[in-house]
């Protein structure tokens, strides 16, 4: 029997397989219906990472603050600090409005500093009041994941395979495969992106999940090096990623689009003009454009936009990690340590699988109640608190 199967091979189900080696879990077995590791919206070479910026001190910020904070521990190997400036909305058109709020939300002004037009102008190349995130940049989630992922034995990834059925069968979750295979595991990780939603509605779960198509635009510039493109990576609705420069070429990524309740897979033309409008419309027209490449990619996004994280009451051994929206490096970072404080302690208890969060030594590192609510997979079930443990159910199968 297996300690864990991980349904899922991107960035989610690398985050699971991590939380669970770091507790000497390592009897995994990882399901995919893709014939390879990340491909799905895991493909992805430069995601974006930084926190949010609200505009009081929401559970959101206070979230990203502390998921970021995990993200060099956990995915460091794969991050390209670069830095990163978000544009200021039209409320904070002067720095010292700016700087103030930052300072009201508690970030570390050491690291995240106020920047009026001039400056950065002078510092980045874009001319408009913004925040520096010194320590921001992107990671690729794609290698992150399929060198997380292939660490495990050949025979325990199984890929190209659907599953037709999860039961809990005499405290034992039991997959059943469409080649009549069955496996048997301890606990089951669904961390499937979108395809989530179908596997837990095969558990009787209904989860507010949606798909988001998104696309990203790679661009080079091919008549000669503009120095007044921006050349650092910029936010704000949409993003500017300058990420390879040389031979008098300069490439960067536009993106990126939102359209709900799509799963398009291929490039659409018009996804590149609406990429091109935003950014034109932030610096003018600029000539010799040509694209290179795109990526097509499909979010899962809950309704109210944080992730899904963590063990689902009345489902001893269950877990999920997924709607990570466009947020993947920082959501995945938190849902890794989160899930290794929690087995940690679900290990110390011998066979109980609590429903709550277990946070462990996390609760020093400002984790509350209040902030695991916001994310657990318990605020979508009906009649269930996330803050009382229950005890595993009885009944043999589910
Ligand atoms: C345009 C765009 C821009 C983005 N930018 C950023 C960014 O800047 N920063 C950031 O942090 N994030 C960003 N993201 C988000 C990030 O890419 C995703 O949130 C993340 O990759 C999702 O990872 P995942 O592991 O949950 O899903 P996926 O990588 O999609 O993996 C899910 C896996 O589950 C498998 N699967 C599904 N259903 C089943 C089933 N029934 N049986 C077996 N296997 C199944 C799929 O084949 C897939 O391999 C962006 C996303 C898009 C689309």
């Amino acid at each position: 029997m297996f300690d864990a199967v991980v349904i899922g091979a991107g960035i989610a189900g690398a985050s699971a397989v991590k939380s669970l080696k770091n507790n000497g879990l390592n009897k995994i077995l990882l399901m995919d219906r893709a014939q390879d590791l990340a491909q799905g919206a895991s493909a992805h070479h430069h995601a974006l990472c930084h926190p949010y910026i609200g505009r009081g001190a929401s559970r959101l910020q206070r979230l990203t603050q502390l998921a970021f904070g995990a993200v060099p521990e956990v995915w460091g190997r794969y991050f390209e600090q670069t830095g990163v400036f978000h544009l200021a909305g039209p409320r904070f058109k002067e720095k010292k409005d700016l700087s103030e709020h930052l300072q009201t939300l508690g970030f570390d002004t050491g690291k995240t500093l106020a920047y009026g037009a001039t400056e950065a102008y002078a510092e980045f190349g874009i001319e408009q009041t913004g925040t520096w995130f010194a320590d921001g940049g992107y990671v690729n989630l794609q290698r992150a994941a399929q060198e997380t992922l292939a660490d495990l034995p050949n025979q325990d990834r199984l890929l190209g395979v659907e599953i037709n059925a999860i039961r809990y069968v005499n405290k034992v979750w039991t997959i059943d495969l469409a080649d009549g295979v069955t496996h048997r595991a301890k606990r089951v990780f669904i961390c499937a992106g979108y395809g989530s939603s179908e596997l837990l509605e095969g558990l009787k779960l209904a989860y507010p999940l949606k798909p988001v198509r998104g696309q990203l635009s790679y661009l080079r510039k091919k008549d000669g090096i503009q120095t007044c493109l921006p050349r650092v990576p910029l936010t704000s609705d949409f993003y500017y990623i300058p990420y390879q420069q040389e031979d008098q070429v300069q490439k960067f990524i536009l993106g990126s689009t939102y359209d709900e309740h799509n799963q398009d897979l291929s490039p659409w033309p018009a996804s590149h003009e609406a990429n091109l409008e935003q950014f034109t419309k932030l610096l003018g027209p600029i000539t010799g454009l040509e694209i290179e490449d795109a990526y097509v990619g499909i979010r899962c996004v809950a309704h109210d936009r944080m992730p899904v994280i963590g063990p689902v009451p009345n489902y001893p051994g269950l877990y999920v990690i997924t709607a990570l929206g466009s947020r993947a490096v920082m959501w995945t970072a938190l849902a890794e340590r989160l899930m290794s404080a929690h087995l940690k302690q679900e290990l110390n208890q011998a066979s109980f699988f609590a429903a709550r969060f277990l946070l462990g030594d996390l609760a020093f590192a400002g984790f509350s109640d209040d902030l695991v609510s916001a994310f657990s997979p318990a605020r979508f079930l009906a009649g269930v608190s996330n803050s009382k443990p229950t005890l595993p159910f009885s009944s043999q199968t589910r």
